[in-house]
Parts: structure tokens; C-alpha cells; sequence
């Protein structure tokens, strides 16, 4: 005995993502559901704070896993009604944005949950990794696919996955663009855990069944609706029980499932290849014959979803029959629109709906079921004629492409004119009919020539014969050829026998390269024991990428090397004498150096490190000094590097001096120099070393590029009118670098990079002070692109938690700390209260211990360490660093040089200033930007503020202003090229 079948819709959107209709409200999707036919629907943006705390109060517990509306809700609902209540299911989509094996990703996932708890689990650990939650129902992450599944499955155990729109050129798990060749390939170990996929608008199953590797799936579909009208445009049948976990167990191929309602595959937006502005619109063979390539624009063609499954097929059309119900259609206001010759949302076509489904029943039930002769008698006998074409699949179409929808029609328009009908609701227009959309007209290509730039003085290469070589990539082999990767002077300084070495070289130059490589080198190959080793840094971070360049190039081996900032060997020295030595105050750490030195000097150590290596050595102050040369005698194997142009700490007491004065302290030092930059591209390097010849510690400085790219991309410049104009040059900018955070992205800047090979964690922006950082921050959350801010200060993370504390005061006086921080969340107050929220559960009612366990913990600025984004960085703090882009934000008078008020700074003060400029230019790899802005507030003031002094010192031929972005007037373009 058959069972009923019903219709679900699991891919929705609320009010909170963006481009979506003010109408996505619980009760508006109850009552289009209902008129629609659906029983079944996806909440939609699950991981949304406010649409979370809206569906807490609008929803109760139903079936197993599904929700209803409270009875209080429902009964507003228009009597009319037919039909039976909708259920929900608790559903979201998630974009991950992210690098895997050299390529940029995007991919979408819709995600489920049986109930509210592991719903709010899964968001917490989106928040650990970077998340901004709040700025879109639709997320975005930077995060691996397969990890995305491991969060989802640590949500809950029946919590599951199916990958979005699989075939979607720019966002999917299949996309030509950003995807991959197979399911299993995106998600990995974890693959079996996918067991079904949403074909999406532009596919149907009948184009997927040519793709063998998608047998094991179950194929579904939904609407993706971003108005509550749109609901159903596709959707799946069950048959199964109303259940969260009997859907789950039919979407992983126990019977249930029986169809899907599909758009006809050429009415999705990503159907055929083409160019919208160019109005070029093709089949994948027209595209095949013109080698991708455009014939207006010369740029490369957006391939389609068509293009994409042949690319992948492995069978010919029709040669598998489809396992499940496959009914092709288009919408009811479209059918009515058509006919009427009115648009499909028009007030009219609206209410002739209202009438029909008052009369008839839901739409999907007048599409599919509903005998012809009852609608021709309500709806009159072009309807009737048109729906009875539908369901035969005697359509008109005109494939979609390039993001721009096809065109479906029923009828032929002198059908539309001649016919008369004087039955039914309908009245007959004789108005000329729309034809199908108008293909955009082709624009002339509008593309301006290359601004003509004085040829940049470009540095003497060092080589020209010898080829760049690649950067290190995962593991190396460990022995012989561990020095083949470094460079002959690099070589020199890497297997220099024992004794005092010090390197000075440039930003670059494989400094931190060589010292890494020499370590690894007398581990592997003189006999060295890796325990003897001592490898000293500044940074946490820049100790970690210590240890990271070690592993990969000793092994396991690595871990029994010493590598410690200089606070951190402190106080593991002084944790020897006294194991319960505790730091408790932010100020003790200051004290942690010069109490080891205390310590060292009253019970001298026993060389227990044979092997000493400080990188970084410009910026020791004299407690550190003090505390190395009691580790490591006159005569001793002490390996210091550094730039004395890098000096940027004198501030807090470094003194360069001890760097130049490395050869009176250590006997018979031997010294290398390298000048070959292999980080920077040409005009990134030239800049650099304009910017510091002015006040060079070096004399004769010089840094080559290893390569020569004449394609390289000049320096970016921006000047910006406000801040808020410079945070969103800079979010526009990396929308660009990444090739498109959505769909609503235009344009994608590769240039300097191959392919779209910029992923977040590419991107740094770099500032002078702190303070800077918030509006960036904002900016760029807003806009959805995942931030990780280094703060290396604990106390201004107080600061900031002492102000959530005192808003959950005022708020929310009742309740224990987690319950009162998950009101202010879901107020939107704060997202970082869910990262906070493992402390706020050990800490019951206790506020102040909270409070406490939020200054020491850990947890709260441990980000995800999978997660990718965009890196912000005071300049201090970026020493050492290296990044593919980089943004180096306000560069202004006062700010860089840094002046105070009431202050003027001295000549050295502004050399250490010209020094950290000098540091921000060279972290660039491939991209940089400069930027400042024409107002600033500081210190509580908006003041006019100048570009700083020191970007005079670089040639503007290196320099590509983004004012000049705005389209030249044809007629100064003619001048010219006359
Ligand atoms: P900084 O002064 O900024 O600390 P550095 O001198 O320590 O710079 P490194 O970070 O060691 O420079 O090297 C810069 C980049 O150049 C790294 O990506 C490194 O892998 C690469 N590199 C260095 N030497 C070579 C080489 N011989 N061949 C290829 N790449 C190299
Ligand atoms: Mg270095």
C-alpha cells in the first residue's frame, strides 16, 4: 500500500542573509509553506543569533527532531488555509572559504540539527574558528570542508551535512571554479558521512546520473529561496514518517525518499557558459570551439553547470534511469505571469494565486495533480492549456548563464494575442508581450590602457641564470641535500663550523631560513644532539613558525630542539629551581628575564645548550643580553641574525648596539652577509629599500630580487577619505584577492597571483597602533570575511571582557554567567561571548572568577588552529612575518611617524619609525597596499591628518593609485593616445 507522499523544502534563507526579502519571518514562511504545500520546511541561517533566538520563541517541539509553530502563532494564520501545518527542521548554510593543495575553495553545505542545544554546540565552534555569525545568516568560514563535517558531526550525532548546489561554477563541491572533481575529494577521510547532495537549480537528476562517482548519493532538491514566494521552486517528496531522523535515514538511502520537483535545468542561472555584461550566452561546445575565451571581452568564459557535468560525465545522456520521481516545473505566478503578460510578482498575478488555491488547494497541487477541467473552470482554459504543457514538458526555453536566469514559456506570444477567453478569472490583454527577457546587449569593451608609469628603477639582479626556486613544501628529506635548498651564501653561513657566527642581511634574505637550516643541518648530519639546541625567538608566533619550519625539515626529531621566546626560557629556568613559580600579573612578565638572569648569575648553568641560536638579534635589551651571555661562553656556538634596520623595539629598551657590538663579545666571529631577497617581488623590494636608505643603519645597503617577474602588480595606494572608506577599500580589496566572497561579488583581482590562489589566511593588514584594528575589524566582519586579531596584550583583551561584563550587569542581573552571556549573544551584542562560553560554565554564578579565568585562559584567544583569515597585526608584532598580501594601513603624519600630543619626536625616535615602515613594506610577498586616510580620530579628536613623510621617499612609477580607478572620459583617453 503506497503512503502519502509530502513535500519538503530544506534550503531556505531567513531575514538575516543577505539579499534576502524583510518577509523571511517564521510566520510568513508558515503561511507560504502552507499555500505553497509544504510540510516540510529548513529554518534556514540556524547559526544567526537573532533568527536563533526567533525561532526559540516562535517554535516548539513536534515530531522527533522537528519543530511547529507555537499554537498561539499558528492560529493567526488565515483560515483559508488548506492543508496541514508546516514542521521545521533546524537547518543552515555555511560557506568555506579556504586553500587546499595551492587552490582557493568555496564551497556551500546546508547543515541540520535535531534540536536547539547542538545547534547552539555547532555555532560555538564556528565562532572558536574565526566565524563573524551575526553579519549574515549565511556564513562565512575559513575552514576546510571535511572540517566543517568533523564540527558538524561534534554537534550531534545524528546532526549531517549534504553539500549546496553542488554544481555552482563559483561555490560548490563540484564548481569549475573552486571546487573539486569529486564529492569524496572535498570531505575527505570523513566522505562517507555525505549521502546525499542538493543538485541545485541549474541541474536536474537526469544531468547528474551521467556522473557515476554521484551514484552513491541521494539526490535532493530546494529552493534556496530569498523570498517567502519562491519557496518550492524545487523541493523533495518523502514518503517516509514526519521525523527528523527518518529523513535523515531516506537521505542516506533507506526507502523515504521518492522524487523531487525540479526547475527545468535550463531556468538556473549557471545553466549554459557565457559573460552577462557581455551578453554572451553559449553551449559548452560554442565555448569548446572558442577555447573559452570570450569574443567581446577576451577574458575567460564563466562555464556552466552543462559545460561542468560533461567535463566530469562518464556516461551518455539517458543511459541511467532515474531511481526516484523527477517532475520538472515552473512556478504558478510564472504560469499566470506568462499568460497575463504581467510580471510574475505583480499585485495582479498575486491574487488570481489567492483565488486559485482558496478554490483548488495548494499551488504545487494545481501544478501536479489537480484535474485540468477543475482549473480551467476556475482558473479558465489558458491556465488550464498551461499547466496542462507543464506537466508534459512542452516548454520554450532559453538557457541561463553566467548568474543571470533562464527563460521558461508555455506559450508561443501570438498564441497569448489571438486566443480569447471569456471564462474564468482571466481577462485577455491585447498588449504586446514581453519577449523572452532581453539578452543584454553586448557593451563595448570599455577596458582603458594600462596607466603609462614611468619604468621603476628596478634593483640589479642578482642572477639572472639561476631559476627561482619554490618555497620549502612539507617535508624535506632529512640528510643529504638539506643544504641544496639554500643559496651559495646562505650555504656558507648554514655549514660554518662551530664557534661565534653572526648573519646580517636584509628582510628576506632567508635569514630565519638559514638559521633553521643549519640547525637541522648539524642535527642531522655533524652529530649534533637536537637536545643541545637552543633556538631563541621574540614572538610566540614567530616561535611557532620556528618550530613548524623545524618539523619539516628534521622530523619527529624536532620536538627535542628548544625552541623559546625569551620570556618563555626565562621562566622555564626559573620553574626549575621553583616548580610552583607562577606568573600572576601582566607586569611579573616584564620581571621574568632579569630574575633568570638573578638566578644564572648566583648558580650558573652547565651548558646543558651547546647550540645557540637567536634570531632577531637587533632587538635584544640588556636583560635579555645578559641572560645569553651567561648562557653561551665568549668562545661559544652562538648563531645570532639579524637586520639592524629591523630595529624597532628600542621603545621597550632594545639596544641595537649589542648587535653591532657582537664581535668585541664573542672571539674570531665570523660574519655572513645576504642580500638576495627571495620573499618580495621587484617593486615591492625597490620601495622597501627607498623607504629606509634615508636613514640606513647598513651602509651601502642592498637587497636584490631573487626573481624577476615583469608582470609583478606596482604597489597599491590608497588614499582613503575617512577611515571607515579605508576599511572598506580594504574589504572591497580582499573580496577581490579572493575571487568573491559570494555571489554578489563582481569583480576578482588575481593579478601577481596564479589562479584564484589567495585564500584569507593569504591577507594581513598591518597598523601602527591598536586602535586602528576596530574599524577595520567591523568593517570587514560586517562584510563577512573571517579576522584573527593578534593581540599580544592580554590586558586590553580585559578591557574588553570588563565592558561585556558590565553590560551582562545592567542587561541581565539574574541567572548563572553562561546563561546570562548567551542573552547577550543572541542579542547580538557580542559574538566573542560564545567563545567565552566554556569559562562562563565553570564559573557557575561567580562572576569575578570568571572575570579571572578570562584574563589567564587561554581558550579565549586560541582561535580554531584550522581556521583560515585575515591576519591583523600591529607592525611590532609582523617582525619576522611573511605574508602573500598585505595591507599597510594608515600611513599618515602622525601615526607613522607615531607622534603624541604635545610631543615632538626626536631624530631617532622617527629613524625607529622609518625602521618599522621598513618592516610593515618588506612582509609583502606578492601584493602590497599602502592607505591613509585624509581624517582620523585619535585621542578622542577627528583631525585633518597627511600622507606620512615617508612614502615621498618611494618613486611614484612604483606606485599605482586606486583613486585613478574611475573611468577616464573617452575624450582624455583620445588625447592621449594621440
Ligand atoms: P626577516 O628579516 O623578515 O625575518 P628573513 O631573512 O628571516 O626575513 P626568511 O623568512 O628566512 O627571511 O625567508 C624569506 C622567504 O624567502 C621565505 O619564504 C623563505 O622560505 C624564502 N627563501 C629564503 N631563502 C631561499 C632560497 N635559498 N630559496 C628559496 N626560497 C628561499
Ligand atoms: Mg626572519
Amino acid at each position: 500500500m503506497p503512503r502519502d507522499s509530502w513535500i519538503a523544502d530544506l534550503h531556505i534563507h531567513s531575514k538575516y542573509s543577505r539579499a534576502c526579502s524583510k518577509d523571511l519571518e517564521l510566520p510568513n514562511l508558515a503561511y507560504w509553506a502552507r499555500r505553497k504545500g509544504i510540510r516540510l520546511l529548513g529554518t534556514g541561517d540556524v547559526t544567526h543569533p537573532a533568527w536563533l533566538a526567533h525561532l526559540g520563541e516562535t517554535l516548539e517541539e513536534a515530531e522527533p527532531g522537528l519543530y511547529r509553530l507555537k499554537e498561539s502563532i499558528e492560529h493567526r494564520l488565515p483560515p483559508s488555509l488548506k492543508g496541514e501545518p508546516t514542521r521545521f527542521m533546524l537547518s543552515g548554510e555555511i560557506s568555506t572559504i579556504y586553500k587546499r593543495d595551492e587552490r582557493t575553495r568555496k564551497v556551500h553545505h546546508l547543515v541540520y540539527f535535531p534540536d536547539l542545544e547542538s545547534a547552539g554546540r555547532f555555532r560555538a565552534s564556528l565562532v572558536k574558528a574565526g566565524c563573524n555569525l551575526s553579519s549574515d545568516g549565511r556564513p562565512i568560514i575559513g575552514l576546510d570542508s571535511r572540517d566543517l563535517l568533523e564540527m558538524t558531526l561534534e554537534a550531534h550525532a545524528d546532526a549531517y551535512l549534504v553539500p549546496a548546489h553542488i554544481w555552482t561554477p563559483w561555490f560548490s563541491a563540484l564548481g569549475s571554479k573552486s571546487g573539486f572533481d569529486a564529492i569524496a575529494d572535498c570531505y575527505a577521510d570523513l566522505a562517507d558521512h555525505i549521502t546525499a547532495v542538493e543538485t541545485g537549480l541549474s541541474s536536474d537528476p537526469e544531468m547528474n546520473l551521467r556522473v557515476s562517482s554521484l551514484d552513491r548519493y541521494r539526490l535532493v532538491s530546494n529552493s534556496d529561496a530569498h523570498s517567502p514566494q519562491a519557496l518550492a521552486r524545487e523541493a523533495t517528496e518523502f514518503d517516509c514518517d514526519l521525523d527528523y531522523y527518518a529523513v535523515k535515514r531516506a537521505l542516506a538511502g533507506e526507502p523515504g525518499l521518492t522524487g523531487t520537483i525540479e526547475f527545468f535545468p535550463e531556468e538556473g542561472k549557471y545553466h549554459a557558459d557565457g559573460h552577462r555584461d557581455c551578453g554572451v550566452n553559449w553551449s559548452p561546445a560554442q565555448t569548446k570551439a572558442a577555447k573559452g575565451v570570450c569574443p567581446v571581452c577576451g577574458r575567460q568564459l564563466t562555464v556552466g553547470v552543462l559545460a561542468r557535468v560533461e567535463e566530469l560525465a562518464d556516461r551518455a545522456p539517458d543511459q541511467q534511469p532515474s531511481p526516484q520521481r523527477v517532475t520538472h516545473l515552473i512556478q504558478l505566478h510564472q504560469v499566470i505571469g506568462e499568460i497575463e503578460g504581467v510580471g510574475a510578482k505583480s499585485k495582479t498575478v498575486d491574487g488570481k494565486i489567492n483565488a486559485l488555491v482558496a478554490a483548488l488547494g495548494a499551488e504545487l497541487t494545481i501544478l501536479t495533480k489537480t484535474p485540468l477541467d477543475d482549473v480551467s473552470r476556475v482558473g479558465g482554459e489558458l491556465l488550464a492549456e498551461g499547466i496542462r504543457r507543464l506537466r508534459a514538458g512542452q516548454v520554450d526555453r532559453v538557457p541561463g548563464f553566467d548568474g543571470e536566469y533562464g527563460v521558461i514559456r508555455l506559450f508561443q506570444p501570438d498564441e497569448l494575442r489571438a486566443s480569447t477567453s471569456d471564462d474564468g478569472l482571466f481577462e485577455l490583454f491585447d498588449v504586446p508581450r514581453v519577449e523572452a527577457k532581453p539578452r543584454p546587449r553586448a557593451k563595448a569593451a570599455a577596458v582603458a590602457p594600462r596607466k603609462p608609469v614611468s619604468a621603476p628603477p628596478l634593483p640589479s639582479i642578482a642572477s639572472p641564470h639561476e631559476p627561482f626556486e619554490p618555497m620549502l613544501a612539507g617535508m624535506e628529506e632529512v640528510g643529504t641535500g638539506l643544504l641544496d635548498r639554500l643559496d651559495a651564501m646562505q650555504r656558507v653561513a648554514a655549514s660554518a663550523p662551530g664557534g661565534p657566527l653572526l648573519i646580517v642581511a636584509g628582510p628576506g634574505t632567508g635569514k630565519t631560513r638559514t638559521l633553521t637550516h643549519r640547525l637541522a643541518y648539524l642535527c642531522a648530519e655533524m652529530n649534533v644532539f637536537p637536545e643541545q639546541c637552543l633556538a631563541i625567538t621574540f614572538t610566540r608566533r614567530a616561535a611557532e613558525e620556528l618550530r613548524h619550519r623545524l618539523a619539516s625539515l628534521l622530523g619527529p626529531v624536532a620536538k627535542d630542539v628548544t625552541v623559546a621566546t625569551f620570556h618563555a626560557l626565562a621562566l622555564s629556568l626559573l620553574r626549575e629551581r621553583d616548580s610552583s613559580y607562577e606568573v600572576t600579573e601582566e607586569t611579573d612578565l616584564d620581571q621574568l628575564v632579569p630574575r633568570a638572569v638573578e638566578l644564572l648569575r648566583e648558580d650558573p648553568d652547565k651548558l646543558r645548550w651547546n647550540w645557540v641560536f637567536v634570531d632577531e638579534y637587533q632587538d635584544v635589551d640588556q636583560h635579555q643580553y645578559d641572560l645569553l651571555r651567561l648562557l653561551v661562553p665568549p668562545d661559544g656556538n652562538i648563531c645570532a641574525i639579524g637586520d639592524p634596520d629591523q630595529a624597532i623595539y628600542s621603545f621597550r629598551g632594545a639596544d641595537v648596539g649589542f648587535f653591532l657590538r657582537f664581535s668585541q663579545d664573542f672571539e674570531d666571529a665570523r660574519v655572513v652577509r645576504l642580500t638576495r631577497n627571495y620573499r618580495s617581488s621587484a617593486p615591492i623590494i625597490a620601495a622597501a629599500v627607498q623607504a629606509i636608505a634615508p636613514t640606513s643603519l647598513i651602509k651601502g645597503r642592498r637587497l636584490d630580487p631573487a626573481k624577476v617577474d615583469l608582470e609583478a602588480p606596482l604597489i597599491g595606494l590608497y588614499p582613503a577619505a575617512s577611515t571607515a572608506d579605508e576599511a572598506g577599500f580594504i574589504a572591497k580589496k580582499v573580496d577581490e584577492l579572493v575571487g568573491g566572497v559570494s555571489h554578489r561579488s563582481k569583480a576578482a583581482d588575481t593579478r601577481g597571483v596564479t589562479g584564484a590562489t589567495v585564500g584569507f589566511g593569504d591577507i594581513a593588514v598591518l597598523y601602527r597602533t591598536d586602535a586602528q584594528a576596530t574599524a577595520i575589524v567591523e568593517t570587514l566582519s560586517r562584510a563577512g570575511i573571517p579576522v584573527q586579531k593578534r593581540s599580544h596584550n592580554r590586558l586590553k583583551d580585559r578591557e574588553g571582557v570588563s565592558a561585556l561584563i558590565h553590560e551582562m550587569r545592567l542587561a541581565h542581573p539574574e541567572g548563572s554567567v553562561a546563561a546570562r552571556l548567551k542573552k547577550l549573544a543572541n542579542e547580538q551584542t557580542w559574538a566573542a561571548a560564545d567563545l567565552l562560553m566554556p569559562l562562563a560554565q565553570r564559573s557557575g554564578h561567580d562572576l569575578e572568577r570568571f572575570l579571572a579565568d578570562v584574563a589567564t585562559g587561554a581558550e579565549v584567544d586560541a582561535l580554531d588552529p584550522r581556521a583560515e583569515a585575515v591576519t591583523l597585526l600591529t607592525l611590532h608584532a609582523a617582525k619576522g612575518l611573511e605574508f602573500p598580501v598585505v595591507f599597510l594601513t594608515g600611513c599618515e603624519d602622525g601615526l607613522l611617524p607615531l607622534r603624541m600630543p604635545g610631543k615632538q619626536p626626536t631624530d631617532d625616535e622617527i629613524a625607529e619609525e622609518r625602521r618599522l615602515f621598513f618592516v610593515g613594506i618588506t612582509r609583502a610577498q606578492r601584493r602590497l597596499f599602502l592607505s591613509h586616510s585624509a581624517r582620523r580620530t585619535r585621542f578622542g579628536t577627528e583631525r585633518e591628518t597627511r600622507p606620512s613623510p615617508f612614502l615621498a621617499a618611494i618613486d611614484s612609477g612604483l606606485l599605482e593609485s586606486y583613486k585613478e580607478e574611475a573611468p577616464r572620459r573617452p575624450r582624455d583617453l583620445q588625447l592621449r593616445l594621440l
